[in-house]
């Protein structure tokens, strides 16, 4: 292998890139970034606890790096009716998105990466010379486009409406905050990730978001409208845009992960729902793994086969608890009829059924307070 193309300075294209390179000095590894080093989308991203520990194996200076810029705390917030029913022990971190590229993009410098930023690759016939080329150009990955058929992609959208916006309100805790409007159900999933620099990530149904006619206006009049519907909440900050515009969150799926020299990294390959904080993690492992596969194999085939081989499973159990995840928040009204400790319940429950006693364990004052309240109601 004399000759990598990656396309997409995200976490996956950086990332690999920079372990390639460490792994294979004499390869000559290319990757183009079409926006500028310092841009981004979006603000902060979350991880859970143990969601960094693969990184503290097989990086310790990476992880160390990642770690020093991050928030952590230990417990979530599920606020309901006006109620907040803490969760406790059951701990985060999160980062700024565009400190986490900057760091990646520092231990990918001191490589010899030869990285162009400002260059979007428009066609894959640009780099058909490489001998193997990385897609790790995101969910409308154009590398999966010039082939999907043969990756046999599937994208589906999710049916609530989503738009990530910042806010310099400080939030002690990871929060998800649940109310009823005018217009109907509307959630907010917020925390900080710089002392004084918080994620707001706002999320409603469909219907409830064609009530709000913002269909018809620009994302200014969205952060408006988002304002006065969690003012509570923000205590008066405004709320910071960024392409905070309405989507519907893409599942992205692959029949297979490569086609030929072609293989897809990250988002490009698989998406996970916000709400579980994973998709940077996932981004981060396959780079690991495909990296990991290059090593022990000598033809470049036999890597792709063995890197889908070994990451598919890990990967489809953590995307079946997103796609859970996802549809418990598109059936947030049905669940919002619970009283808020039986809401918290199912909520910490959503994404896969956890035993009460793992919760009791993990969780205990959480899963008192919730005795108390079945006994009571029960009474
Ligand atoms: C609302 C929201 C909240 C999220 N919150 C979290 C969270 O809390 N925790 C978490 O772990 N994950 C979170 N994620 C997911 C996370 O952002 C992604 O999973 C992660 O960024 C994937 O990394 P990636 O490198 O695969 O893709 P990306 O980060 O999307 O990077 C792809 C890169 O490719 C570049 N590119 C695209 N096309 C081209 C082209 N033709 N030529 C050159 N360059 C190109 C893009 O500019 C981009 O820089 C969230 C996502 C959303 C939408």
């Amino acid at each position: 292998m004399r000759n990598v193309m990656v396309v997409g300075g995200g976490p996956a294209g950086l990332y690999f890139s920079c372990l390639l390179k460490r792994a294979f000095p004499a390869v000559n590894v290319r990757l183009y970034e079409q926006n500028p080093a310092n841009a981004t989308y979006g603000f902060g991203v979350v991880f859970s606890e143990r969601a960094l520990d693969f990184l503290r194996e097989d990086d310790a200076e990476t992880h160390a790096l990642i770690t020093a810029a991050m928030e952590s705390w230990q417990d979530l917030n599920v606020i309901h009716r006006g109620e907040r029913v803490c969760i406790d022990g059951i701990g985060f971190s999160a980062l700024d998105r565009l400190e986490l590229l900057r760091l990646l993009q520092l231990r990918l410098h001191a490589t010899g990466v030869d990285v162009s930023y400002g260059t979007a690759l428009d066609s894959v016939d640009q780099i058909s010379d490489a001998e193997l080329i990385v897609g790790a150009d995101g969910v409308n990955s154009l590398v999966r486009q010039a082939s999907e058929s043969t990756f046999g992609t599937r994208i589906e959208r999710g049916r609530n409406r989503f738009a990530w916006f910042g806010t310099t309100q400080r939030f002690d805790a990871l929060t998800q905050t649940f109310r009823h409007t005018e217009y109907g159900a509307v959630t907010a999933h917020h925390y900080r990730y710089r002392p004084h620099m918080s994620t707001f990530i706002v999320e409603m149904p469909e219907t409830v978001w064609q009530r709000t006619g913002l269909a018809e206006h620009d994302e200014q009049a969205g952060r408006a409208l988002c304002e006065t519907l969690f003012a509570p909440e923000l205590e008066g900050h405004p709320l910071i845009c960024n392409r905070s515009i309405w989507r519907r969150f893409p599942r992205v799926r692959n029949g297979r992960w490569s086609v030929a020299n072609t293989v897809l990294l990250g988002d490009a390959l698989h998406t996970a729902h916000f709400s579980i904080g994973s998709g940077t993690r996932l981004a981060l492992e396959d780079a690991i793994a495909l990296v990991r596969a290059l090593k022990a194999q000598t033809e470049i085939a036999d890597a792709l086969a063995e890197f889908e081989a070994t990451r598919r499973p890990v990967v489809e159990k953590l995307v079946a608890a997103s796609d859970a995840s996802l549809v418990w928040y598109e059936q947030m009204e049905e669940h919002m009829r619970l009283a808020p400790y039986d809401f918290a319940y199912s909520y910490i429950n959503r994404s896969a059924r956890v035993s009460d006693r793992t919760l009791t364990s993990t969780s205990p004052a959480f899963m008192d307070g919730y005795r108390s309240h079945r006994a009571e109601a029960a009474e």
